[in-house]
């Protein structure tokens, strides 16, 4: 079975209300699809965001990786176009992505396999995500959380940004109006040490499940030093894209946990890498995503099935954020709880 077509498309999908965060405001969510056709008739699908502000690829660069890197893939078999996609290094990682989704999917079918099962899923089991709560003023923060949680959901992603005594304020007001939710704390690398230890110190009496990326990615040694004198967990996000970036914030005990992103090491195999190193360390990592299309979402989500013990969190809340409901989710999300359908 060979490659036998690459069709890309621009695909925009609408949010309820715009996402914000230390990094940016998207209010519609652009990607690109990426449809990889073989000679026997079997069609994979990829997608891939613009996130310009992480991966530093706008769709225009997404397609015109894809079309730099698809006469190298034409008339390959699945496993030789993996290994010359992950071998190039002139394509960034969301192209990269969106191929290598499509291509494993075609794997997966080659075996008459679902995509969860060909990952090392024995059987579905039933999925949990947090919300995003957008960086705005404190009180709209507020409402936005007590919306979530009375659409079913209790895993609230705060977003934060430079203003500490903002992030302090929001952060105290919706534990104590909430005490029953988990708080994950994201302030996208909008931090220095300074501040992230004051934060870290003014939250000695309030819950926190982990605080994500405080500092600016280069920052090692200051995610290291946070690391270290902090009682609440730190995730690394920005921090790590490839294996080789996981396994110096590992290593160097720079982080307590990771954030995999598909978009940012360059897909499904590339993720399972990470995801095989970490459960080999024993790092728990939390599953993410950018604001995504339903088929990257779904690879994920079907990611995520077959690594529940080292997935300890799931931040896929993309398709609670659209403005309609996509009937192109192998999933289905009810408040928090996703469900294989
Ligand atoms: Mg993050």
């Amino acid at each position: 079975m060979k490659i036998k077509n690459i069709k890309t498309e621009l695909k925009f999908i609408a949010l309820k209300t715009p996402f914000i965060t230390a990094l940016r405001r998207v209010d519609t969510i652009e990607f690109v699809r990426v449809t990889v056709e073989c000679d026997n008739g079997f069609i994979g699908i990829g997608e891939a965001p613009a996130t310009k502000a992480i991966t530093n690829e706008d769709v225009y660069d997404i397609m015109n990786s894809v079309w730099k890197i698809e006469e190298f893939l034409i008339e390959q078999s699945l496993a030789e176009s993996l290994y010359i996609l992950h071998a190039n290094c002139e394509i960034g990682s969301s192209a990269k992505a969106s191929l290598d989704m499509a291509i494993v999917s075609l794997q997966a079918q080659t075996k008459k396999q679902k995509l969860f099962e060909y990952l090392g899923a024995k059987e579905t089991i039933e999925l949990k995500t947090d919300i995003t709560i957008s960086y705005k003023k404190p009180h709209e923060m507020i409402e936005s959380s007590r919306l979530a949680l009375s659409n079913g959901m209790d895993i609230l992603k705060i977003k934060v940004a430079d203003d500490i005594k903002h992030a302090i304020e929001v952060t105290k007001s919706i534990s104590s109006l909430f005490p029953d939710a988990t708080l994950i704390i994201d302030a996208n690398q909008a931090w220095n040490v300074e501040d992230s230890l004051n934060y870290i110190e003014a939250m000695k009496d309030v819950k926190i499940e982990l605080i994500e990326q405080p500092v600016i990615a280069q920052d090692i040694q200051g995610l290291k030093e946070i690391t270290q004198k902090s009682h609440i967990a730190i995730l690394a996000d920005e921090a790590v894209f490839s294996l080789l970036d996981a396994k110096k914030v590992i290593e160097s005990k720079s982080a307590d946990m990771i954030n995999i992103k598909l978009m940012k090491c360059g897909g499904l195999t590339k993720a399972v890498e990470i995801l095989e190193y970490a459960r080999e360390m024993n790092v728990k990592c939390m599953l993410g995503s950018m604001l995504e299309g339903p088929y990257s979402i779904n690879a994920a989500l079907h990611l995520a099935m077959a690594y529940p013990d080292v997935i300890a969190y799931i931040d896929l809340d993309s398709p609670l954020l659209y403005k309609e409901v996509s009937n192109e989710l192998d999933f289905k999300f009810d408040g928090s709880e996703i469900q294989y359908i």
